[in-house]
């Protein structure tokens, strides 16, 4: 590309999510990108909080084992969990002014 054809290669575009419910409880959110210009989303993802095989292994298991541990490593590590989201704690924090 030559570089006075670069200068209309300037994307303006906004980052915003939601979570399904009010309140910092829903484990189940989308993040998105878009362009300001034309109003498309140009890319997504899903986010969660939640994974069903890590809350049914820790029903019935020590989470505190070793066992468990390494149960929760290689399924973390497969990209086999769900979850996708782990700050929280940042939203829980008070606005700094
Ligand atoms: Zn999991």
């Amino acid at each position: 590309m030559a570089r006075d054809q670069m200068k209309y290669w300037t994307w303006q575009q906004a980052f915003d999510g939601t979570w399904q419910k009010r309140g910092h409880t829903s484990i189940n959110g989308v993040a998105f990108v878009i362009d300001l210009e034309t109003g498309l989303i140009l890319d997504y993802i899903r986010l969660s909080k939640y994974c069903h095989l890590c809350s049914m292994k820790a029903s019935c298991s020590d989470t505190k084992s070793a066992d468990y541990g390494e149960w929760f490593k290689d399924h973390r590590d497969s990209g086999e969990c769900q979850v996708n989201f782990f700050f929280s704690f940042l939203i829980q924090c008070p606005t700094l002014n």
